[in-house]
């Protein structure tokens, strides 16, 4: 699926959310969006947790100490922050502020509760989507295919599945993630509808002027 149109409008950045419970496929989602659009940035979560064997510091997360990452909350370094299976998980605020105010739009892969608090602080510019698994059965087997969690920690994550999922419904969209091919096509295409809004594009008054003034040079 390709960008309609090639002609630059000077645009305001969005913030472009994705949650679901463990497993259900944001990451690999993200991971196909950003091969299909390299212009958009990926927020970097710092978290507690321990990495998994195929993560990497400063690609996947931000590995930090509970200390260090308590030390940078309250010094009011992150967008959001929340604490999801007993670890702690936030979006640092810097990377974020520049890509937007550079006019890039930001993917986030982060819970419900981050989801709220970035919709609080700045509703105008966040889209929220929500990826559900086609069914429990499939979550369970995702999270077993992955392989990158001990049998304890894939049984936790199943455990808490039901608390992410009711968060559905106060999302903008929602995506059964069952055939990944249309899952894809139809996060581009939320992508490009959202682009397209008016209030995001502030250089169409310009635009429009321009064009007004060529009509009337050309009769
Ligand atoms: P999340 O980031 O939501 O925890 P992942 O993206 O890591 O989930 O996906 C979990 C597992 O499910 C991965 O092994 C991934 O390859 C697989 N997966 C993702 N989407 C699909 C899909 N539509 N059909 C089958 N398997 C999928
Ligand atoms: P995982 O440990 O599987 O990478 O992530 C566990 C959960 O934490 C997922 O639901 C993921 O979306 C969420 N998460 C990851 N980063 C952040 C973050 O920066 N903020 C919040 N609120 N949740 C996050």
């Amino acid at each position: 699926m390709s960008e309609p149109s090639k002609i630059n409008i000077n645009r305001r950045g969005l913030m472009f959310v994705l949650s679901s419970p463990s497993g259900a496929g944001k990451t690999t989602l993200s991971k196909l969006l950003r091969e299909w659009d390299p212009s958009l940035g990926l927020s970097i979560s710092a978290t507690t947790r321990s990495p998994r064997p195929s993560e990497v510091e400063g690609e996947d997360y931000l590995f930090v100490s509970t200390q260090e990452f308590l030390k940078q909350r309250d010094r009011g370094e992150f967008l959001e922050w929340a604490l999801v299976f007993e670890h702690y998980y936030a979006t640092p605020r810097k990377p974020v502020e520049q890509a937007l105010d550079a006019g890039r739009d930001v993917l986030f892969d982060i819970d419900w509760q981050g989801a709220e608090q970035l919709r609080e602080s700045a509703r105008d510019d966040v889209v929220t989507v929500f990826v559900l698994p086609p069914s429990a059965q499939a979550l369970e087997e995702r999270l077993q295919k992955r392989a990158q969690d001990p049998p304890e920690v894939v049984a936790k994550r199943m455990a808490g599945a039901g608390n992410e999922i009711r968060h559905y419904d106060v999302y903008d969209y929602v995506i059964i993630n069952d055939d990944l091919e249309q899952s894809l096509k139809s996060i581009q295409a939320i992508l490009i509808a959202e682009r397209l809004k008016r209030n995001r594009q502030p250089g169409l008054q310009e635009f429009v002027s321009q064009i007004e003034k060529d009509l009337i040079l050309g009769e």
